[in-house]
């Protein structure tokens, strides 16, 4: 695996230790049922989605960190779109973005966060594929 890789599988939803399965029942964030659940284990490797109960609770913190950012971002992007703008306008904007990005942040905290965690196994990646 390559350090660039990284990234993109992390987006893609695969499984932090054969890179291979994928870790939500739909590859759609935005998919109204199925975008939010997890399969229980990865289909290529059999590794826990959810290695002990809980185990989630601290992808809270990515969570604030990836929020933080679409703040930044929307905040900067207004200042120069629309540099006379009203608070009720920002907190709207600020409040529309999190409701909207909400499925996003929640893959992509969990995904993070289990990331940390389980590491790769390459030998799993090449048994299977053989
Ligand atoms: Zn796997």
């Amino acid at each position: 695996m390559k350090a660039i890789q990284l990234p993109s599988l992390i987006l893609q939803g695969k499984c932090p230790k054969c890179h291979q399965g994928n870790m939500f029942q739909s590859q759609n964030p935005f998919h109204p049922k199925k975008g939010y659940q997890m399969v229980k284990n990865c289909p290529h490797c059999q590794q826990a989605t959810e290695p002990e109960p809980g185990f989630y609770f601290g992808a809270m913190f990515i969570s604030y960190a990836i929020n933080t950012a679409f703040f930044i971002i929307v905040w900067t992007a207004l200042t120069f779109i629309y540099p006379n703008y009203s608070l009720t306008v920002l907190l709207s904007l600020l409040a529309l973005t999190v409701i909207l990005m909400l499925p996003l942040t929640f893959r992509l905290s969990r995904t993070i966060w289990i990331y940390i965690f389980v590491k790769y196994k390459p030998e799993i990646e090449l048994e299977n594929q053989s």
